[in-house]
């Protein structure tokens, strides 16, 4: 009897065990967190009709048990019921929280029923304000207390334009605040590098004016909020009533993450229209349908809004990493930070977007992965762009010693021109005086030349009209007497016709050289009037001594012999002078033909002899 009674025990404790498994979730001191999900059941109403009450008497059959290892259930319109069972099997009561750890969720309906009784039913979701909640957390908790061998049934009701996902765990209170706090604190190193970022960003654009830093700021601004928005912390802290607000900020953000991203993308890769057409196209049409769809966002549900939006920033992402190796590829240095950074941004992106089609699990990782990656990237990137400063500084630098240079090559080039043209000028100035004093002395050699008579030597009758219009206009200011002396070989014709003419011009070389014997005085111009007539000016010189000057000149040709062969020959010359101080400037002609006709005197006179000019009329006659 006794041996049945232990067999029946230990069925009933095997028997019991199993059906516990199957159907409900045993509590006992000291676990600190329990999955739920892999412990559900779910409905799937697609109507949104069924009741609470009709659910409680629905077959078990209909119940459909959840395979996966997590509740998500990707995007839906239907209204998903999830049942699961508690049942304390401790000694004493406990006390948990459920934690439902997907903060967009919009209405979540919960009933508790307690050993076969309804007693409590919540609503919570982010349709509701912040402040309605039970516990205020930015996931859904509802504290639970189980008494000694308590059975409670959860059902909960689920309808939302967002994924339709439910991870859930039961905590030990202690250990939720425990590791919520750890929780937090992850979140708030997250936020605030990122708003140390924002902040730094923010006032290196407005000391550099340089657009690029502008972009940055407003993407590293909503890719943040956009990550609130999505874990909840958005809704606790900055817009805890706007409900409406709270579902549209995710497809807000997450396309302004799109457009301010690929916005800054495009300078900071340096990408140009002309250079890589097909990449700055494809961004910009990115860039532009993201910036529709973010003013779209208001006007249209998160649910019509979400699909598109998720669809454009994969896009994005795959497209802006293939823009970064392209630009990796062709050398430029700022895209390989830019290419690492969203390297770890993009993985982040991918594991949430993975993560809403249900294709990746959610837990700590998968929730983490894009803060993980988006800090990251904001780091680097930051770090990329002061670098990026910092070469352009020291382009610029460089690029203005290299102006300096040039305009230093430029001005020495300037001065040896200007060195080179001084010299030439010198040269050339030498050269011309040098030249000028050549023809200044050729032209004094040809005024001589020109002035003198080839065959005697004495200054020609050019030369005689010259001097004797100043000598004679001197005379006149002066008011100085001026004598002139016109000298004739006699019977030169006869001489030439006896003789021949070489003879005759040895004579005029003889009768010239006579004539400058006795003309000492160096103020007097002795010249060749032409033929074998001769004349002499006398300046400041009376009719007295022009007349012992002309007996002189008579005296001195008739007195030297003119020796031909063995023949020696006498010749004479006849002189008629001119003395007066002149009464006008004008009068030279006359005063010489005066002279003449006092030479046609001595000619008629017999020759060999002067003769002085008389005037008819005494007139200024010295
Ligand atoms: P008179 O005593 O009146 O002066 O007689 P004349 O023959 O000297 O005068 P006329 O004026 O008739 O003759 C001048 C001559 O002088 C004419 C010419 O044969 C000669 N004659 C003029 N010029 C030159 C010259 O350059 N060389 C030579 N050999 N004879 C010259
Ligand atoms: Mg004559
Ligand atoms: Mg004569």
């Amino acid at each position: 009897m006794q041996r049945i009674t232990w067999i029946l025990a230990v069925l009933i404790f095997f028997g019991s065990s199993i059906a516990q498994a199957a159907d409900f979730i045993s509590l006992k001191e000291g676990q600190r967190r329990i999955s739920i999900d892999e412990n559900i059941s779910y409905i799937k109403d697609q109507t949104h009709e069924l009741t609470f009450q009709e659910l409680l008497t629905t077959p078990d059959q209909r119940w459909q048990k959840n395979e996966r290892s997590q509740v998500n259930f990707g995007y839906s319109d239907a209204s998903y019921w999830i049942k699961f069972s508690l049942h304390n099997q401790d000694a004493l009561a406990l006390d948990r929280i459920l934690e439902i750890g997907y903060a967009v969720l919009d209405n979540i309906d919960i009933y508790l029923v307690r050993d076969g009784l309804y007693t409590d039913h919540y609503i919570l979701g982010d349709k509701l304000p912040f402040y309605e909640r039970l516990v205020q957390n930015r996931n859904f908790l509802i504290p639970m207390r189980l008494e000694v061998n308590e059975k409670v049934d959860v059902y909960l009701k689920l309808r939302t334009t967002s994924s339709v996902q439910a991870p859930m765990d039961l905590w030990n209170p202690i250990d939720f605040h425990q590791v919520d706090q750890s929780r937090v604190i992850f979140q708030g190193i997250y936020f605030g590098i990122a708003l140390v970022m924002i902040l730094y960003n923010l006032f290196v654009y407005l000391a550099v004016s340089e657009k690029t830093y502008l972009h940055y700021v407003a993407y590293i601004s909503c890719m943040p909020l956009f990550l609130a928005s999505l874990n909840g912390l958005s809704f606790q802290y900055l817009w805890p009533t706007a409900t409406w607000w709270n579902d549209q900020s995710i497809v807000f953000f997450l396309n302004g993450v799109v457009v301010f991203g690929t916005f800054f993308s495009l300078r900071f890769l340096s990408l140009k229209r002309e250079a890589h057409r097909w990449i700055y196209r494809s961004l910009h049409a990115v860039a532009w349908l993201a910036a529709l769809l973010m003013v779209c966002s208001l006007l249209f549900t998160y649910q019509t809004m979400i699909r598109p939006t998720i669809y454009v920033a994969v896009t994005a992402c795959i497209a802006l990493l293939i823009a970064g190796i392209y630009r990796c590829i062709q050398g430029d240095v700022s895209a390989r930070y830019f290419t690492v950074a969203w390297t770890a941004m993009l993985s982040g992106g991918i594991v949430l977007a993975l993560n809403k089609f249900t294709l990746l699990p959610q837990n700590v990782i998968t929730e983490s992965a894009t803060q993980i990656g988006s800090a990251l990237e904001i780091i680097l990137l930051s770090i990329a762009l002061a670098d990026r400063l910092n070469q352009e500084k020291r382009k610029a630098f460089n690029a203005q010693i290299e102006a300096l240079e040039h305009e230093r090559e430029a001005r020495q080039a300037q001065e040896e021109t200007l060195k080179i043209q001084k010299e030439a000028n010198q040269m050339l100035e030498q050269r011309v005086n040098e030249r000028t004093s050549e023809l200044a002395e050729l032209n004094a050699q040809l005024i001589e030349l020109n002035a003198k008579d080839a065959l005697t030597g004495l200054k020609n009758r050019g030369y005689f009209d010259e001097k004797f219009q100043h000598y004679y206009t001197t005379a006149y200011r002066l008011q100085k007497p001026l004598s002139l002396l016109i000298i004739d070989i006699d019977h030169f014709k006869q001489f030439n016709d006896n003789h021949g003419h070489l003879v005759g011009d040895e004579c005029l070389v003889m009768v010239a050289t006579a004539i400058k014997q006795v003309i000492s005085h160096p103020e007097d111009i002795t010249c060749r009037y032409g033929g074998e007539e001769f004349v002499v000016i006398l300046p400041e010189t009376d009719q007295h001594g022009a007349y012992q000057v002309a007996e002189k000149i008579r005296q001195k040709v008739a007195e030297t012999p003119f020796q031909i062969a063995a023949e020696q020959l006498q010749v004479t010359v006849s002189v008629g002078t001119n003395s007066l101080v002149p009464v006008t400037s004008e009068n030279r002609n006359q005063m010489f033909d005066q002279a003449d006709e006092a030479l046609y005197k001595a000619k008629n006179q017999g020759r060999n002899q002067v003769a002085g000019y008389q005037p008819k009329v005494m007139l200024h006659q010295v």
